[in-house]
């Protein structure tokens, strides 16, 4: 069942207003603004129903933070007002509400109006998620990468954690695709994506699809070495899923792996750092491919050969 929250101070609004939602939405009543804001941070929530005239925090102020805080944008507001409250509507919706109901309600209207924009936040929701995965292998793209990585980084300076990147490639993949064909190659790329993706599953971890036949990932609260521990159980997942290919490097299809690991500090730029882990990647190439060349911040360096 879709979240409905209601704010309104008056609890008889709100009894009518469960009384028309609750057969068809899991209700949520708030009776202040405040409350109502913390419901709503909360998550879950499809649609709030928000009356203007509250004492305190009006409809219009909540309204103003709910459009203010990413967690909040993207959940439709339709706006409660009486009839005398007409000149406001304007503004309400000036300020990003998507409707409004005039009080006394009709439970129909009601209903309809709840109905439409609850659908209608679903198809957004689906079609902003979609446009923030990579098609082929389904993992989160590039654009979701470079909207994300900026928030792991300031987390990991807020709470003095080292933060990881890692860029990998597969190797000779070139001469993959002229082996066997650029259908065969796309099944590749997905089963490697498939693959180094289950090792990236905690809710701070950040795996995309870079471009091509290359990947990033950003973790935060490894060490240098279990960074490169994980790494490197990533490289040999892909090596043991043993994809004929017959490279140079090997009979299977494997993975070059370049990472540095970091604790940022005020002053650092992310930039030097995925340049850092490029490096890393490089040198992988360089000394013979499948395998993982890691540095930390001090220029330690990890490399499996
Ligand atoms: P290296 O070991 O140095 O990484 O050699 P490589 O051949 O993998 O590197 P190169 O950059 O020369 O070639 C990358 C290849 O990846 C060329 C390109 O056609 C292929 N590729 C990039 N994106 C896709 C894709 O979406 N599908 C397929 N099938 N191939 C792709
Ligand atoms: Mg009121
Ligand atoms: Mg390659």
């Amino acid at each position: 069942m879709d979240k409905v929250l209601i704010i309104d101070d008056s609890p008889v609004q709100t009894e009518v207003l469960c009384k028309i939602l609750r057969d068809t939405y899991e209700v949520t009543v708030c009776h202040t603004a405040k409350a109502g804001l913390q419901a709503a941070e909360s998550g879950g929530i499809s649609l709030i129903l928000l009356d203007v005239v509250m004492p305190g925090m009006d409809g219009f102020m909540l309204l103003r933070e709910l459009k203010g805080m990413e967690v909040t944008r993207d959940i439709p507001v339709i706006l409660l007002t009486s009839l005398s409250d007409v000149q406001y509507e304007e503004r309400g919706l000036l300020l990003g509400a998507v409707d409004y109901v005039t009080k006394p309600f009709s439970p129909v209207i009601i209903k309809a109006r709840v109905n439409t924009h609850v659908q209608l936040h679903r198809y957004q929701m689906k079609f902003k998620e979609q446009a923030m995965l990579d098609e082929l292998t389904g993992v989160p793209n590039r654009r979701r990468y470079e909207g994300e990585r900026q928030a792991r980084w300031g987390e990991a300076m807020r709470f003095g954690l080292p933060l990881s990147i890692c860029m990998f490639d597969i190797d000779k993949f070139k001469l993959y695709n002229d082996t066997f064909g650029h259908p065969a190659g796309d099944q590749v790329i997905k089963a490697v994506a498939r693959t180094a993706a289950s090792f990236f599953q905690r809710s701070t971890d950040l795996f995309a699809r870079y471009g091509g036949e290359e990947f990033v990932a950003v973790f935060v609260g490894n060490d240098g070495p279990s960074a490169f521990e994980l790494a490197k159980s990533v490289r040999q997942a892909v090596e043991g899923l043993q994809i004929r290919h017959n490279s140079p490097v090997s009979e299977w299809v494997t993975i070059s792996m370049g990472g540095v690991t970091v604790v940022p500090r005020q002053g650092d730029d992310y930039a030097t750092y995925l340049k850092l882990s490029d490096t890393m990647l490089y040198d992988a190439k360089r000394f013979g491919r499948n395998q993982v060349v890691w540095c930390g911040q001090n220029g330690e360096q990890w490399r499996e050969r």
